[in-house]
């Protein structure tokens, strides 16, 4: 008799973290990622692009993959990011307490480079909006059946 194919590990995908939190290191499913294999999100797309969602299921754990789709990264939404660790995750862990007074305290021990930056990005997105209403106006322009 032949032996049984060997088994193929199932890859869990890497939980992304707020910006600070260098220390945690989580699976979307919420293990440990010691000893297992764990790839990125961005990795686990290419998979499912290579192999197809079919063929890729066989070797990722599907809780990871459904829950890296609900829930944006930092880069995409950072309120949603800080929503997901504040309630998302059942308790809020305690330790996110503790990272929000030290982050309050940094910003009162620099409140002046606070105040500018946010003013900055506050203007950088004033600017962004701007554009995307004069793009608006611009395809109204363009389509007749759009003007009253
Ligand atoms: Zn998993």
């Amino acid at each position: 008799m032949s032996e049984p194919p060997p088994r193929l590990p199932m890859e869990h995908i890497r939980r992304p973290v707020l910006p600070w939190q260098t220390d945690r290191h989580l699976t979307e499913c919420g293990r440990d990622t010691d000893g297992r294999v764990v790839i990125t999100r961005e990795e686990c797309a290419a998979k499912i692009k290579r192999q197809g969602k079919q063929r890729a299921a066989m070797t990722t754990c599907m809780t990871c993959a459904e829950t890296s789709d609900r829930w944006a990264t930092w880069d995409v939404d950072p309120v949603q990011a800080v929503r997901r660790q504040v309630g998302g995750w059942g308790d809020t862990d305690p330790a996110l307490r503790d990272e929000f007074i030290v982050i309050a305290a940094l910003i009162e021990a620099h409140r002046e480079e606070y105040d500018d930056m946010l003013a900055g990005l506050r203007g950088t997105l004033r600017l962004d909006e701007a554009r995307l209403a004069r793009r608006k106006r611009e395809i109204r322009a363009q389509d007749p059946s759009r003007r009253r």
